[in-house]
């Protein structure tokens, strides 16, 4: 992937690296797991923090270290920069060919821990986005991360993880998460509520698929590319992930959905470069 010859410019990426985490970080889960949690937390409108039992009530700057510089310029922001600001022409112009106005997101880098409108975000916690302010957040240990643990990671990889963040503020931006987070609330069973979730992340995922259509001549993809997002997508499935935790495989549980729905959703959107095609709520839920 040539991911410097990535069309787009401007950007809103803020780099808040080396500027010291949030006090308290005696976070209990685990990479994958926080991952998981916090991203559920999201779509319950409940505040992650909470939940992590990390400590989010109180902001405590004299923890804060001034030690270490935010370097805009090393190769990592400049990644980071580069995906995002072609994720937003991508976006604006899908938009503009719909008649809609794209409001971009921002993109929030960091390392080890700040704060959101949607509550701690931190290392364990993993790249979301917050609809509050709009913003995703990321931290760049992410990717090596990825690299150890979640089908080994390559540039592609990593900017499918962004493209599908992205995809959730495009949810954001077309009202889909407000009517997600509707039927969630008069859902009547957790299953049904689940079913919402995995449905928004399909098609985040689809829309992770559509950018990569866009851009592909340009990035020069290779089919090695392609590969190190099927990985990804295979590695995050919530079957393969309760796997590796040693618990059951329990679809009703499924959040994100399994590792073969995410790769063929992103799949879609790749193949069709049509966002259209990604309304997996159109769909049988047995048959996404
Ligand atoms: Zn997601």
């Amino acid at each position: 992937m040539d991911w410097k010859n990535l069309p787009g410019s401007g950007g809103n990426v803020e780099d808040r690296r080396g500027r010291g985490g949030l006090p308290g970080g005696g976070i209990a889960v685990g990479g994958v797991g926080g991952l998981i949690i916090a991203l559920i937390a999201m779509f319950f409108g409940i505040d992650p923090g909470a939940i992590l039992g990390g400590d989010t009530g109180t902001t405590q700057t004299q923890s804060q270290s001034q030690s270490a510089q935010p370097q805009a310029d090393d190769e990592a922001y400049q990644f980071v920069n580069s995906t995002y600001r072609s994720t937003n022409q991508v976006w604006d112009g899908i938009f503009t060919q719909a008649g809609r106005t794209y409001n971009e997101p921002r993109l929030t880098l960091y390392t080890q821990g700040t704060q959101s409108a949607c509550g701690a975000a931190n290392s364990a916690v993993g790249p979301f986005y917050c609809p509050a302010d709009q913003r995703i957040y990321l931290d760049t240990s992410f990717f090596t991360q990825m690299d150890r643990q979640l089908g080994g990671g390559g540039d592609f990889a990593y900017s499918y993880v962004i493209a599908h963040e992205v995809g959730h503020h495009v949810q954001n931006e077309l009202g889909i998460a407000d009517q997600v987070e509707r039927k969630q609330r008069s859902a009547r069973t957790e299953a049904e509520a689940n079913s919402y979730s995995v449905r928004l992340e399909l098609q985040a995922d689809c829309f992770a698929g559509v950018w990569g259509n866009k851009v592909q001549t340009q990035a020069k993809l290779t089919q090695q590319d392609i590969r190190e997002a099927i990985n990804t997508a295979q590695a995050i499935g919530d079957d393969n992930l309760q796997r590796q935790s040693g618990s059951r495989v329990v679809p009703d549980s499924f959040t994100h959905g399994s590792a073969q729905q995410r790769i063929n959703w992103f799949t879609k959107g790749f193949k069709s470069g049509d966002a259209n095609g990604c309304d997996t709520f159109a769909v049988n839920y047995n048959q996404l």
